[in-house]
């Protein structure tokens, strides 16, 4: 496994590594990319496994992008865990880490450039993070257009920047087919994050009670309130339809300094 740290690098190793199969199977590998903020955790691994599976290689990218926080003590404390971030990429068969050393090293324009969207970036997360997608959808088509891949892999954990990736492949006409991942949760519900490793152990036990409270409780307003005096404070617990016409509820609630989304797909009601 190779890590490249420089655009330049990633763009050389991208060409070896496509050059290299070509001669060995005398036809073109198909890539798999899975862009990542490290601290990686098993929904991550199934991210990797599936483009293990679908891809001839496959191409991991650890960055933590500044210009998607919001709060600049959020990004000052996302965990970093590299050594077993590589052990991990290592066993899952990558073939390369993008793992750009310089914070300003996608950003040679200063961040001039941006891609924006204009309704589904308003709504959930958009509302208590501006900037959020902003940064989300600019640095994952910066990675897009490096990589060049056949596909890339994004969890459903972050169902609205999935949707809003998926929305940007489609409005940009990028070759990328974009593939949506099932949210891989620990064995009492909660959902992997990275940021997890930041709750103190009674926060831990704590955490699961979001996702029970928004598949045990149907109506909102009592789910909110049993949130509340668990020690949430609830951004929003809402079901909503995003345009690709699921209906699904949408959680978002900080523990102390720890703000944690989840979601869930909801039955179709009757027609
Ligand atoms: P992050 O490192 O948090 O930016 O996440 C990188 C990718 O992993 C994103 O596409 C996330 O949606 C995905 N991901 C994060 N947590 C999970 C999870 N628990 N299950 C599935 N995918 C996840």
């Amino acid at each position: 496994m190779r890590v490249l740290e420089t655009v330049a690098e990633f763009r050389k190793g991208r060409r070896e590594f496509v050059e290299e199969f070509r001669r060995t199977h005398g036809r073109d590998p198909s890539i798999g990319f899975v862009p990542t903020m490290g601290a990686l955790h098993s929904g991550h691994r199934s991210l990797l496994e599936r483009a293990a599976l679908e891809n001839d290689l496959v191409f991991l990218s650890i960055f933590v992008n500044p210009t998607q926080f919001n709060r600049p003590d959020d990004l000052a404390k996302y965990p970093k865990t590299l050594e077993t971030d590589l052990a991990l990429a290592e066993h899952a068969r990558v073939s390369a880490v993008f793992l750009p050393s310089d914070g300003q090293e996608l950003y040679p324009d200063g961040y001039r450039y941006r891609v924006s969207e204009t309704e589904v970036s308003q709504r959930l997360c958009g509302l208590s993070r501006p900037g959020h997608f902003e940064g989300v959808l600019t640095v994952v088509l910066k990675l897009l257009q490096l990589a060049r891949a056949d596909r890339a892999y994004f969890g459903e954990k972050d169902y609205q920047q999935l949707t809003l990736i998926r929305g940007m492949a489609e409005a940009f006409f990028l070759d990328t087919e974009i593939v949506g991942c099932p949210t891989v949760r620990e064995a009492d519900g909660l959902a992997l994050s990275s940021r997890n490793l930041r709750l103190t152990p009674e926060q831990r036990e704590t955490a699961p009670e979001l996702i029970r409270a928004m598949t045990e409780v149907s109506d909102l307003e009592q789910a909110r309130k049993r949130l509340d005096e668990k020690g949430f404070a609830v951004d929003y617990l809402v079901d909503e339809r995003l345009p690709d016409g699921r209906r699904r509820r949408f959680a978002a609630a900080t523990l102390g300094e720890i703000r944690l989304i989840d979601n869930i797909a909801l039955p179709e009601e009757n027609p």
